[in-house]
């Protein structure tokens, strides 16, 4: 039977991916259907129960600076928070944290329950109603047809999912869910591009069963403890746990050597690529063999539970060997483990097969989001279900897609780099692959992004009241800053010294002097007797405005130089290329360019340059044809 409501769009899979292309659909003000296998496991984590790290919380901030949900969930559930990198450079510096999974659930669960224009139905989809060559709706398990204007496939894990632990395997799509076989086989009959990935998940231990007493504490940053979302604040986390450390040893080693007999990865049972950073207990042993120790994280996986995830032992090694390598690390000898690690393997499809808006090029209407495309990480699945959500409700509204570009966000790295160079493993993110990264900071994704997602329909009234007052409220602060000056004869030749590192020969401003290295702003601001005093109005984050400021004020001869670098770029990096181009024409380009970019058909000739095999002279030449053509 057709289901008697018709949807504008249609989002196939309630993880990270799915949940955060419904909720930007339907903010944008679309009629969305959210379709799942199990309302229960919306916004599950499926493997560590942390959001965020270097590079994925940029990515999670920049989610959160256009509305979507991650960050403030995270707060909402988030059991310790940290910035990584802290004393490093603001680029780099990214917040981590340890969420309480079911908490986790019920923050995202809440958000989609209420949101406007969003209606949720369970049941798997089994199929694609595809007219011509455009994307009309999806039939699900029992054969119901739900029609749309266009479909986002976000099915994580669970196309044709395999379980392996040791040499025993079966389908499924994590464990405990079940796999999508007929889905995946339709997707294979469009003759979609596509591959085979794998990843893994260590065993869960029983609390109960660990003693922390030999173990060193790692407590969270807490004075004050980190806040992820714009609109989040401390009193909106729960309670805040310290996760253990402990170590693998020669004997673990030895344990995981003897086992790798029947290891499904070392006898060739597993074909898919593993993610090269996030690698198992048995490739760590493998490939860094003459390291002695591993360290372990033993990380909470809630305030209601007693399970903990050890974090650096992902295994598909038999269970008997599992349960030995644990046991032989200290702390963990009468460890009990209560979920078995296993590696799943199942498939992507190869993401330069997609358009930068993340549609598919084959099939009209269709887009594809998470791990579906070749990622890993909640972040990276996050940050591009949001895009594709966004993309399927603007084209639904006849509108233009919006394509973010690599110097304006991170998602817009993640994107490009996935449709022009595609993935051999699985892709994660890392600060390293942004080349303007000192622009893309976490403390500025609202600076960036805020005002487009507005403009898009996707961010809220209460959230841009809230960045218009700081970005108010920072403007302010510069302007005074710049205009306030500090005479050296009413201030102590002694108290300069001990702030600003030398008695002060001649007035100089307040943005002057915070441009020094060794001062702060609020060390400056105690100089002048200005230290405390409110910088925004009720609501707006008065730390946050004055992290914004000072890293504003120190860095800008580098942001600018950056921001002049950009601008150079911009002519050639965004120079559309035709929409069908036959690259046989251009003369000069080896044959192995020419069939390269008639497969891809990229978009700009930025796109073209990040193809691998294309030099700077193949682009030169196609400028030159490009100018010739008109
Ligand atoms: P998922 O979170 O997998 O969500 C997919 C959703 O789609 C689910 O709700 C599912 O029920 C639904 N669905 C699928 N098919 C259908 C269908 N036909 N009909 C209806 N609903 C459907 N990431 C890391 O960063 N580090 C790690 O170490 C790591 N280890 C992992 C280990 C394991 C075992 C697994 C399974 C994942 C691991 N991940 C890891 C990856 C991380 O879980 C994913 O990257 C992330 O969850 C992807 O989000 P997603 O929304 O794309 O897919």
């Amino acid at each position: 039977m057709f289901y008697p409501k018709e949807f504008d769009v249609i989002v196939v899979g309630g993880g990270h991916a799915g949940t955060e292309a419904a909720l930007a659909a339907a903010r944008m003000g679309q009629s969305t259907l959210l379709l799942t296998h199990n309302i229960e496991t919306l916004g599950q984590m499926s493997c560590n129960p942390s959001i965020g790290g270097i590079g994925k919380g940029h990515l999670v901030k920049e989610v959160d600076a256009m509305g979507g949900a991650m960050a403030i969930a995270t707060d909402e559930a988030g059991i310790q928070f940290r910035i990584l990198n802290s004393s490093k450079g603001p680029a780099v510096r990214a917040t981590r944290a340890q969420a309480d999974r079911i908490l986790y659930k019920q923050a995202i669960r809440s958000r989609l329950e209420n949101q406007p224009n969003l209606w949720l139905f369970q049941q798997a989809v089994d199929d694609l109603l595809v007219e011509g060559n455009r994307v009309v709706g999806a039939v699900t398990q029992v054969g119901i047809r739900f029609r749309a204007r266009a479909v986002v496939l976000t099915a994580g894990t669970f196309l044709d999912g395999k379980i392996h632990v040791g040499l025993n395997n079966y389908s499924a799509g994590r464990a405990g869910d079940p796999p999508a076989i007929s889905l995946s086989a339709r997707l294979k009959e469009l003759a979609l591009p596509q591959g085979r990935l794998k990843t893994g998940t260590p065993p869960r231990i029983d609390g109960r069963s660990i003693d922390f007493s030999v173990m060193q504490e790692q407590p969270g940053d807490l004075d004050p403890v980190p806040v992820f979302s714009y609109m989040g604040n401390t009193a909106m986390h729960p309670k805040q746990v310290p996760c253990w450390i402990t170590h693998t040893n020669e004997k673990t080693h030895d344990i995981i050597r003897a086992g790798l007999d029947r290891s499904p990865m070392y006898t060739g049972v597993i074909e898919g690529v593993g993610p090269r950073y996030c690698p198992s207990i048995e490739d760590k042993i493998h490939r860094f063999a003459s390291k002695e120790s591993h360290q372990i994280f033993l990380e909470p996986e809630g305030l209601t539970t007693s399970e903990f995830y050890p974090n650096g032992i992902s295994t598909s090694l038999p269970f008997d060997v599992q349960l030995e390598l644990v046991r032989s690390m200290r702390g963990m000898e009468n460890a009990y483990i209560l979920r078995p690690g296993y590696a799943i393997e199942y498939d992507y499809f190869d993401p330069r097969g997609l358009k930068s808006s993340l549609e598919t090029r084959q099939i009209e209407g269709l887009f594809f989001a998470g791990q579906i495309n070749g990622t890993t990480g909640y972040e990276e699945a996050a940050a591009q279900g949001m895009l594709a959500g966004l993309n399927a409700a603007l084209q639904t509204q006849g509108k233009d897609v919006w394509v973010p570009r690599r110097d304006e966000a991170y998602l817009g790295v993640l994107v490009d780099d996935l449709i022009t160079k595609g993935v051999q493993e699985p892709y994660r993110m890392f600060t390293s692959r942004a080349e303007f990264r000192l622009s893309l900071r976490e403390d500025n994704a609202d600076m960036r992004l805020t005002e487009i997602g507005r403009q898009l329909g996707c961010v809220s009234d209460a959230q841009w009241q809230m960045f218009e007052q700081k970005r108010e409220s920072v403007a302010r602060e510069m302007e005074r800053l710049r205009s306030t000056w500090v005479n050296p004869r009413i201030l102590g030749a002694e108290e300069a010294e001990r702030v600003v590192g030398k008695a002060l020969e001649r007035e100089y401003s307040l943005a002057d002097l915070l441009r020094r290295p060794q001062v702060t702003y609020n060390s400056l601001m105690g100089l002048v007797g200005l230290e405390g005093q409110a910088l925004a109005g009720p609501g707006v984050n008065d730390e946050a405005v004055r992290e914004q400021v000072e890293i504003q004020v120190k860095y800008a001869g580098y942001i600018d130089r950056q921001a002049k670098e950009v601008e150079r770029h911009a002519h050639f990096e965004n120079l559309k290329m035709p929409a069908t181009f036959d690259y046989m024409e251009v003369n000069g380009l080896s044959i192995e360019v020419r069939q390269k970019l008639n497969k891809h058909q990229p978009e700009t000739l930025g796109q073209c340059g990040r193809i691998s095999g294309v030099t700077p002279a193949a682009i030169s030449l196609l400028l030159v044809h490009l100018k010739k053509r008109g």
